[in-house]
């Protein structure tokens, strides 16, 4: 059965050479060749025999996703791709210079079945799961040094939460990429069950519990999961987050205007947040004109965060990223969905 290398960590890459009767060390090499030094075939891997390299092309064949569209920001320098998968399906993957370093913005499914209302990738439904060569492709499309990941791309990471894991190990060994998990996060619908399977592997993880509102009339109108999983039991699972690794978790905060942006749920927030090993993360949206929502106002948004702030919670306001090539995820394919529609 053909396998694909970028699907395997190291130790299984290792034992998979060694069932093909191939040298353990072998393992390294291809490795470093893929990831570390981020080379598209096998004949470029020139400390492999040839007939190694051909074994390899015979039963491993690298696959390589086609760039469909990419967009760079002309303020912010934000770089966005539309990746064609193998079997059709077409996901983004956006990369965000920063000062400390460039991070990538990773997809974990093909759609989404949580339907935010403010949410793009929402429109379209739940495709499937991304595998993990699939997530370890949406880096290497990239030329760019890399220093951090988060998991904020399409789809729900802690619906996909093996791969997801399977994907950041990957990314962390020293052979590769070399990233540490204090610099990955991975961010949440709220998904309990699934935040305390990633407290209980005990990993640095930046945890990142997407909230956008304060009580659970508002957020269930917004972000439907809610009803399964109402704020107190993410909540919870968010806490024990922060007991097990000790780590501060982030509740993001998307501010709509007029939706979710008024002065008294900065206060109801402040009762929400208080107590908690937790910071606040205000995001003013990216205008979408599918749903009518607008981007708060500055004014309103100085507010929120003053009311937060005189609460005694730690508040950051996201610098808008990419607002001009629509970096927020899910809106450059649904975009092209919309644009392929109306051409038919
Ligand atoms: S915001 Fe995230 S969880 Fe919600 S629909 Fe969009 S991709 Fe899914």
């Amino acid at each position: 059965m053909l396998v694909n290398i970028k699907d395997l960590d190291l130790t299984e890459l290792e034992e998979w050479l060694i069932s093909q009767g191939m040298p353990r060390y072998r393992g390294v090499q291809i490795f470093q060749w893929i990831h570390k030094h981020r080379v598209r075939s096998y004949d470029r891997m020139t400390n492999l025999p040839k007939g190694l390299r051909e074994d390899l092309k015979a039963e491993a064949p690298l696959f390589w996703p086609r760039v469909i569209q990419e967009q760079v920001s002309a303020v912010d320098g934000t770089q966005k791709l539309l990746l064609e998968l193998e079997d059709g399906e077409r996901i983004e993957t956006v990369l965000i210079p920063h000062k400390y370093g460039n991070s990538i913005c990773v997809s974990s499914q093909v759609g989404c079945a949580l339907a935010c209302s403010f949410c793009a990738t929402g429109i379209s439904g739940f495709k499937r799961n991304l595998t993990v060569a699939e997530m370890v492709d949406q880096v290497l499309s990239f030329a760019e040094p890399v220093s951090s990941i988060v998991m904020m791309g399409m789809g729900e990471p802690l619906l996909n939460l093996e791969n997801v894991l399977k994907f950041l190990a990957i990314i962390h060994n020293e052979h590769g990429f070399g990233i540490g998990y204090r610099h990955m996060t991975i961010s949440t619908a709220g998904i309990p069950p699934g935040i305390r399977r990633l407290a209980d592997t005990g990993l640095p993880i930046t945890l990142a519990i997407s909230l956008h509102a304060p009580n659970d009339r508002l957020r269930s109108e917004l972000m439907p999961i809610n009803k399964k999983y109402p704020i107190s039991s993410v909540l919870d699972a968010a806490d024990y987050y922060a007991a097990q690794t000790g780590r501060r978790y982030t509740l993001e905060y998307v501010l709509i205007d007029d939706v979710n942006d008024r002065a008294e749920l900065a206060r109801e927030l402040v009762r929400l947040a208080k107590g908690r090993l937790c910071h606040v993360n205000l995001i003013p949206l990216n205008t979408m004109a599918e749903k009518n929502f607008e981007r708060s106002r500055d004014k309103k948004v100085e507010t929120f965060s003053k009311v937060l702030e005189s609460g005694g919670i730690p508040v950051t306001v996201r610098r808008e990223m990419g607002s001009d090539i629509d970096a927020a995820c899910g809106q450059l394919r649904s975009r092209m969905e919309v644009e392929a529609l109306g051409e038919e």
